[in-house]
């Protein structure tokens, strides 16, 4: 079977700079053919491993479980990961000895009717910086990575919803991907003013019936609530700083908290001493009192009172950074459907759009426990790479009580607050 044509981004640049950081931050889980093959390649007999160190373990609570993954180092680095930052597998058998997960990443592949588009992991600090080749310009190297990927006999899934009670098909669906990747196109606007257009126009959406709106109908729709929301947010508008609700900024924080974590298997202690650890840490989030718990080594504590205050205009280039992040996502459908724990379009685009003030609130927080109120543009590359490393893949954002927690911000109209009070 010839693999699905793909659908690639055309603003994204990336190439490995072997920075090691992947290594460093995910668990590896292996399927049993992996884990033969890792095992034939003979690491018990290789000096660079300490004798007795197994490289596979086995996970799940089940005593039966046939789940593996690679085992870390006593710092929390991949078992292969070698001094001069590279990969041993890769250094003694080449890439495709490597587990599929490895070579992967940072790529992540997602259904599109007969395409299959493609996103990039902006924890990969690489893709933050738009370091490398244009990824439009890799269609080869990227294909042989689907065709490992797709299954022998691939068929794509249904579209997904575009709310809970609505789903068009393919072509439709991808008609309003489309439009809402316009809004993130227009570069003689502020990347906020953007945003709140974009979430202003999937409100629309989500308000709309579309049993008689499709095909053309769809075209004329869509169109029409473009200059609508054009029309209510003028692109020189002013924009104020409104405080989000008590009940969102605590909504919020809960959230961004989640984003700020380092969850990997090496680093977290499980057990009745971790469940405290972490209901103290929500207790403090909830409350705003004192010093922000610091999640991972990464962040200092400072007082959650000085992310509060302004931090001054966004950068240009970290405007620029996050139009080409919205833009990568949304080409990418890395924010519904199976990209995205099965959440339909507007609900996903709602918690794409708060990782903006997600991101904003890490990067003051890096730049406060670096005794600075401005950020420059290193606190936004970092934070974003730091959220984007949970997002779609922390399990925790697909649950139920999160995804209440985003549905209550939007309803109570605090994620447009959040981003003018964040953004600026
Ligand atoms: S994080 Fe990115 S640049 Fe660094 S080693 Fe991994 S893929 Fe390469």
């Amino acid at each position: 079977m010839s693999s699905p044509p793909l659908i690639l981004p055309v603003i994204q640049n990336w190439n490995c700079h072997n920075c090691a950081g992947c290594c460093k931050q995910h668990e590896i889980e292996i399927t049993a053919e992996e884990k033969e093959r890792i095992e034939k390649q003979r690491w018990d007999e290789d000096k660079s491993i300490p004798e007795g160190q197994p490289v596979i373990i086995k996970t799940g609570l089940s005593p039966t479980s046939k789940r593996y993954r690679l085992a870390h180092q006593s710092d929390g680095s991949c078992i292969f990961l070698n001094e001069q930052g590279l990969c041993r597998i890769h250094a003694k058998f080449g890439e495709p000895a490597k587990p599929l997960a490895c070579q992967v990443y940072p790529y992540a592949f997602h259904p599109a009717g007969n395409q299959i588009a493609v996103s990039l992991r902006f924890s990969c600090p690489s893709v933050v910086s738009n370091l490398g080749k244009r990824v439009d310009q890799q269609t080869d190297e990227i294909k042989k990575i689907v065709d490992q990927v797709l299954p022998k006999r691939y068929k794509a899934p249904a579209a997904p919803g575009l709310t809970s009670k609505e789903t068009l098909g393919w072509p439709d669906t991808l008609k309003v991907v489309g439009t809402l990747n316009q809004f993130f196109e227009m570069k003689d606007t502020r990347f906020l003013i953007n945003l709140l257009r974009a979430i202003s126009w999937v409100e629309l959406i989500e308000q709309s019936r579309f049993e008689t709106i499709r095909g053309e109908r769809l075209d004329e729709f869509l169109e029409l609530i473009s200059q609508a929301t054009a029309q209510e947010i003028p692109g020189d508008r002013k924009l104020d700083r409104i405080a989000p609700s008590r009940l969102g900024g605590i909504q919020f924080r809960l959230l961004a908290a989640q984003y700020a974590r380092k969850d990997t298997f090496a680093d977290s202690s499980r057990g009745l001493t971790r469940r405290f650890s972490l209901l103290m840490s929500a207790l403090k989030f909830t409350f705003a009192s004192g010093g922000i718990p610091p999640l991972q080594d990464r962040f200092k504590s400072v007082p959650f009172s000085l992310l509060e205050a302004s931090f001054g205009e966004l950068p240009p280039e970290c405007e620029k950074l996050f139009a080409r992040y919205y833009r990568v996502k949304i080409q990418g459908l890395h924010f519904f459907g199976a990209a995205y724990y099965e959440i339909p379009f507007v609900e996903g685009f709602y918690h794409l759009a708060l990782m903006f003030p997600a991101i904003m609130w890490i990067a003051r927080w890096i730049a406060a426990g670096e005794g600075r109120s401005t950020l420059i543009p290193e606190d936004v590359n970092e934070a974003m790479s730091i959220a984007d490393h949970h997002h779609g893949y922390s399990p925790a954002f697909g649950m139920p009580h999160f995804r209440s927690r985003v549905r209550n911000l939007s309803r109570s109209q605090d994620i447009k607050k959040l981003i003018s009070w964040y953004g600026q």
